[in-house]
């Protein structure tokens, strides 16, 4: 039995993403800007999809920009509002996210001191969740500064759950542009835009059963964006690029299903799942500890420190025996690295070292997971004797 407990990496893709796609590359392979049936044929395909994300999420179907996934429309996201907003008011030039945000946040963020841009960290307490107090003192003291906040709505590693709806409302309080982050969030918790002040939220199919390389940039208030992908009008000359019309349109068929299964409200007994399966996994190590207990979080995603033993290790070992998870620290040229997120967050070395995470989709079922429980078990008791 092989169990795949690493879905905020990526998720399987459903069998009605997969045979869209497949009808898609074999009969509407046409250019959706074409005027002629093909392209019409295509074009249709990309409304479709259009409309099916921004039912997902809440919004209009003008608001969405498609893009080849999560880092573009993140991307997209700050350096084309940056630009707009900067060159409109240049006073406004600092860019105000936390330091558990996801590499696309944060090397966008970085590439934007070159425009003017300046990098701020907002407050978090031990858990990762941001200080809204911290928030409210930058925007008091300095919002006529502050040209955009960005802040992820859950995070890849830990699950940590933000109050981007409040942090959102703040910014606008402060006349500052809020984008969101949601690529882990997105198809797993429901989502309404329009009772929301976030001016961009950024998502991705392949976190929810839907394809690589397909993504969204929700455009709602603010400024808009100016493109950073120039070469043609599309996407009502937000992106250019002629469209991924398969990827887009098993998106759409995604984003479909999360709708029908997040309608069924399976969220509560999901996440007395993971609960069930975080007090057994604790029970299997001495001094183990979830990170981010403390606070709320997504439903599928599990951090857990094992001091004293090497994630890295473990990984290779429950790979070979059938359960496949990730760690809370990469390894580079032989010495472990220990994520950013964790060390943000205050972790020391040695839970950092021995964190694996453990993320499910909406497919794992409570027999897969006791299997995965009897791989840690013996796994866990192998390293022990051997260390
Ligand atoms: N943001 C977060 C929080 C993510 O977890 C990821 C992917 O892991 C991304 C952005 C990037 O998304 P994509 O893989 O679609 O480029």
């Amino acid at each position: 039995m092989h169990v795949y407990l690493d879905n905020n990496a990526t998720t399987r893709p459903a069998t009605e993403v997969v045979s869209c796609m497949q009808e898609c590359l074999q009969r509407s392979w046409g250019n959706p800007s074409s005027v002629h049936r093909t392209g019409m044929d295509a074009r249709r395909r990309v409304e479709l999809a259009r409309s099916s994300v921004a039912q997902l999420v809440g919004c209009e179907t003008r608001e969405v920009v498609f893009t080849s996934g999560g880092t573009e429309a993140v991307n997209l996201a700050i350096r084309g509002a940056f630009r707009r907003i900067h060159r409109a008011e240049p006073g406004r030039r600092l860019l105000a996210s936390l330091a558990t945000e996801h590499p696309a946040v944060s090397d966008s963020i970085r590439g934007i001191s070159a425009l003017g841009g300046e990098s701020i960290s907002l407050g978090m307490d031990e858990h990762g969740v941001v200080d809204l107090r911290s928030l409210e003192e930058l925007l008091e003291r300095r919002g006529e500064e502050v040209a955009l906040c960005s802040v992820m709505w859950a995070n890849n590693e830990t699950g940590v759950i933000q109050p981007v709806e409040e942090i959102a409302r703040r910014c606008h309080e402060h006349g500052v542009v809020f984008h969101t982050d949601a690529v882990q969030w997105v198809g797993r918790e429901p989502t309404c835009l329009e009772d929301t002040a976030i001016d961009l939220l950024s998502c991705s199919a392949h976190k929810f059963h839907g394809p690589k390389g397909a993504g969204a940039l929700v455009v709602r208030g603010g400024p808009g964006v100016e493109p950073t992908l120039l070469g043609g009008p599309q996407e009502r000359e937000r992106r250019g690029g002629t469209e991924n019309v398969p990827a887009i349109a098993g998106f759409g068929v995604a984003c479909d299903l999360a709708r029908a299964w997040l309608a069924e409200d399976r969220r509560r007994e999901r996440l007395e799942l993971r609960d069930r399966f975080e007090s057994r996994l604790l029970a299997l190590h001495q001094g183990a500890s979830i990170n981010s207990a403390g606070a709320p979080r997504l439903w599928n995603t599990t951090s857990i420190a094992f001091p004293g033993l090497r994630a890295q290790m473990l990984l290779v070992i429950l790979s070979e025996h059938g359960v496949s998870a990730s760690g809370g620290a990469a390894c580079a040229s032989g010495s472990v690295e220990v994520s950013g997120v964790l060390r943000a967050m205050g972790i020391d070395e040695e839970r950092a070292a021995g964190s694996l995470r453990l993320s499910f989709s909406r497919e794992t079922t409570e027999s897969e997971l006791d299997e995965a429980l009897r791989v840690i078990d013996s796994v866990l008791a192998s390293s022990r004797g051997g260390a």
